[in-house]
């Protein structure tokens, strides 16, 4: 006896027009990224990552002087 696999897809009516992609992807943006302030010198750091101003994270001194090395 002779199997046929055939899978059902669901078909689209008809093919999306390129404005109607560019339409729908207008909404398409990127987020702005989370973040929060050093609890050692108050600079606007992103979360779970070490200070670049003072390099300190969870309040230690990770890196010595961090700036400095950045420059
Ligand atoms: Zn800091």
């Amino acid at each position: 006896m002779l199997k046929l696999d055939i899978q059902l897809f669901a078909v689209p009516f008809r093919k999306t027009s390129k404005t109607s992609k560019r339409m729908r992807r207008t909404h398409y943006k990127i987020s702005e990224a989370g973040t929060t302030t050093c609890p050692k010198c108050g600079a606007t750091v992103r979360p779970h990552r070490v200070c670049p101003e003072c390099g300190s994270y969870k309040g230690k001194e990770v890196i010595k002087s961090a700036k400095e090395t950045t420059k």
